[in-house]
């Protein structure tokens, strides 16, 4: 049984997958064990251990980048719910689960990465969205990846994930309400920060970095397109590259905040042609995430985002 509830009060969605408590975890309180070459099902050359790919951009073990369904899915094809009563939300958890493991090497991070291959994987998540868009029921599309297992990675092997789901998430929802095109709250946003410069990490030809006036995580960065763009569907092929370059800017900054510090890169999206002004947000982890963030949806950063802004436009 797959299946999505709402909380009625706040209208978040909880998604229950029980299929998910088999996957593989490498990380046991905190003392990483390292898979070997041999046994990971990410690496090249062992290309058997995953399901069939979706796409692969080299036959054989010459791949560098490589898609295929997740053995352990968060939402299924076919799902169904059980029925309650009125007052309760419930939907199939319906919708499709996607790895992308963007390089054949073990050991090789997204920081790490030439601004060549960075555009590349970019420019397969695009694909990889477009074709999941026209897929029946999926509403939302969330793509992201967890670097380091104190960000949620379960597997070492660098990866992205990307779920077609079947409902828009409630903050995705709450920021859509502010982004129509013809009076849209993120450029108005943008555009304010551009003039006062305070919170800019970089900036090229089409993106401006900046950590957001209230920054939830310390070094909280948002990759923010200056165009109003609605999905990664509509990214041109220049603003990829443009992307990859402010990326591969950016993350070895990231990387550098601490020894082994986890982060998250999420690509936030609004429903499915509904009104949205697209980004990328990083997320490092470093300090807790507890009781009091948990009990109130409210976040204590030991950081303002003025000197993590400030951190970004340094050099390391
Ligand atoms: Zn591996
Ligand atoms: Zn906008």
């Amino acid at each position: 049984m797959s299946e999505l509830r709402k909380n009625p009060f706040t209208g978040e969605w909880t998604h229950y997958a029980e299929n998910r408590r088999n996957r593989p975890y490498e990380f046991l309180h905190k003392i990483e064990m390292k898979q070997q070459g041999k046994e990971c099902p990410f690496c090249g050359g062992n290309e058997e251990k995953t399901t069939a790919p979706l796409y692969q951009d080299h036959a054989g073990q010459a791949w560098t980048i490589r898609v295929f369904p997740n053995m352990f899915p968060a939402v299924e094809e076919g799902a169904e719910a059980l029925s309650e009563n009125p007052f309760y939300q419930h939907v199939a958890c319906e919708g499709l689960h996607e790895v992308l493991v963007d390089t054949p090497n073990h050991e090789e991070t997204i920081d790490k990465f030439t601004k060549e291959h960075l555009e590349k994987v970019l420019s397969v998540l695009q694909a990889r969205y477009r074709k999941m868009r026209d897929t029946k029921r999926i509403k939302y599309i969330q793509i992201f990846k967890n670097c380091g297992p104190s960000a949620g990675m379960s597997i070492r092997h660098s990866h992205w994930q990307i779920i077609g789901m079947p409902v828009l998430p409630q903050r995705e929802s709450l920021m859509e309400q502010y982004m129509k095109a013809e009076d849209c709250l993120f450029c108005k946003m943008l555009a304010y920060e551009k003039n006062v410069g305070l919170r800019i990490g970089a900036e090229n030809r089409d993106f401006l970095a900046i950590a957001p006036y209230a920054s939830r995580f310390p070094y909280e960065l948002w990759i923010c397109p200056k165009r109003h763009i609605t999905s990664l569907a509509t990214v041109k092929t220049e603003e990829l590259a443009s992307l990859a370059d402010i990326l591969h800017g950016i993350l070895p900054k990231v990387s550098a905040l601490r020894e082994d510090v986890g982060y998250n890169i999420c690509m936030i999206d609004g429903a499915i042609d509904g009104a949205f002004h697209w980004h990328m947000e990083i997320l490092p982890r470093i300090g807790g995430f507890a009781g009091f963030e948990y009990a109130t949806g409210s976040y204590i950063n030991s950081v303002l985002p003025e000197q993590a802004a400030k951190y970004y436009r340094n050099k390391i």
